[in-house]
């Protein structure tokens, strides 16, 4: 058996097609200028446009280039930081605003895909956070008291019921939320972008803003071909900025990601019945789920460029091996990977750009339902001027000199952990068998 497709990233290829727009030409005005087509701009853009406000969206390649069209699909209620730490850090009052507002960020999620009848394979049964060893476990007690007490529907699953869950013997208990669930996420992106178009809002793919000015209370974004002054300016390219000089405010961090052929009935029967999303508790965590046509799509931290490639892509065949050994020898049909902004306390930010933009990013591997959260935070702010529409306080953009050393230790530390975690699943004689197989 061969494996093909090594680059291509499955939710282009099963999204449904996206909306068509023209790049801009000449200059124009508007209320409202955002930048970046992802969860955040869109979603900027639709709330914006629900509202009335005459909205233009630049996006420099197509919608969800970003992060928002290579993610795991994971739609999580709150950051990665638990909820005593966001409160501990950000003081009691700001913390319960940023807690309260990210535990409902699926509900906004499921409730846009609902109202716009966005086609994107939601399905809302839940994530399993699962524990990699024992004191994975330990750290999903503490989550779950943490949630418990925040009345949040989570339950607490002992190994045998989280065997019964995944059909896996390989975790010492999980985590489920209720709140959380699955989506492909491009097509998300995209059922976004129409819905916004659809109630008036300007969009221009293939428009990237070269920069951007201010003066009398106006902001001017240059594009290649025209020009857009508007009252305010929403920044939102988070990972994937080109427009702003604010590359050091994060570390990009890769996520990589494989999906099988689709997986065969008789294989599939006891595996995720549930159709959870999973990942585990491990500091180099993985994650896996199926899509709608059966596929097991299993990821990790790391970048497939280059030579890693093919170190990553054997790491994660004999991880799902040993998660599920009758998926051993499945092909992996697609293979892509993304980058996260990694902020040094994993929370997002909100930067101000003088007194009329924001620049918003930071959301650490978690940004679809904060992505939509905040973008439809944003259109409040850039309707009203006042920052308290955002759940978090605007920040200087901390510049972080590490950023480039703290990025080539994500790196080259995910391909340790993913070379050496081979050696741990598979003995010797097994390991060189399936390395060189083709
Ligand atoms: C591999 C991976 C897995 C992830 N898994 C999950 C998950 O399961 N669950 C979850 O909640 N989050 C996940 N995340 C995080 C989530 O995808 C991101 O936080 C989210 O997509 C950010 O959305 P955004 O709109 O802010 O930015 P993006 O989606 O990155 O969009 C920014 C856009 O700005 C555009 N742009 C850049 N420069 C310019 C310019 N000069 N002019 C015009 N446009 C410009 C880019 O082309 C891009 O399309 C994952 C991220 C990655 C990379």
């Amino acid at each position: 058996m061969t494996e093909t497709g090594a680059t291509l990233n499955l939710w282009q290829v099963t999204a449904p097609s996206g909306i068509q727009t023209d790049p801009l030409e000449g200059d124009v005005t508007a209320d409202v200028v955002v930048i970046g087509g992802g969860f955040t701009g869109l979603s900027a853009a639709l709330h914006l446009a629900l509202d009335g406000a005459d909205v233009r969206l630049i996006e420099a390649r197509d919608f969800g280039y970003g992060g928002s069209g290579r993610n795991v699909g994971l739609v999580n209620a709150g950051l990665w930081t638990p909820p005593d730490e966001i409160e501990a850090a950000l003081g009691m009052e700001a913390g319960q605003k940023l807690n309260g507002a990210l535990a409902d960020g699926p509900a906004l999620v499921f409730s846009l895909i609902d109202a716009f009848d966005i086609e994107c394979e939601a399905v809302r049964s839940g994530t399993l956070h699962l524990a990699h060893s024992p004191k994975g476990f330990k750290d999903l007690r503490n989550r779950y008291a943490q949630q418990a007490k925040r009345r949040a529907p989570v339950t607490l699953l002992d190994p045998d019921e989280t065997a019964r869950r995944t059909g896996s013997t390989a975790f010492h208990g999980a985590l489920h939320d209720a709140r959380a669930g699955t989506i492909q996420p491009l097509a998300y992106a995209y059922g976004l972008a129409r819905a916004a178009a659809d109630a008036g809002a300007h969009l221009h793919a293939h428009t990237p803003a070269l920069g951007w000015s201010r003066g009398a209370g106006v902001c001017r974004v240059d594009t290649p071909a025209g020009g857009i002054r508007a009252k305010r300016l929403i920044h939102a390219t988070n990972a994937y900025n080109t427009a702003l000089p604010q590359t050091r405010a994060f570390t990009p961090v890769f996520y990589l990601q494989f999906a099988t052929a689709p997986v065969p009935e008789a294989l599939r029967q006891d595996i995720l019945p549930g159709q959870e999303g999973c990942w585990d508790t491990a500091t180099v965590m993985s994650s896996f789920r199926f899509d709608r046509a059966g596929r097991m799509i299993i990821g990790g931290v790391g970048n497939l460029a280059g030579v890693r490639a093919s170190a990553h892509r054997n790491w994660a065949r004999r991880k799902l091996g040993s998660i599920y050994p009758a998926l051993a020898d499945l092909d992996l049909e697609f293979g892509w990977c993304g980058r996260i902004a990694m902020t040094d306390d994993h929370l997002p930010r909100v930067v101000p750009l003088g007194e009329s933009g924001v620049s918003i990013f930071g959301y650490s591997g978690r940004g679809i339902g904060p992505g939509t959260v905040f973008g439809k935070c944003a259109a409040k702010w850039a309707q009203s001027g006042a920052p308290d529409a955002f759940p978090l306080a605007l920040s200087d953009s901390r510049s972080d000199i590490l950023a480039p050393v703290k990025a080539g230790y994500y790196d080259m530390g995910s391909l340790a952990a993913h070379l050496f975690e081979a050696r741990r699943l598979f003995p010797r004689a097994d390991r060189a068998r399936r390395i060189t197989r083709p």
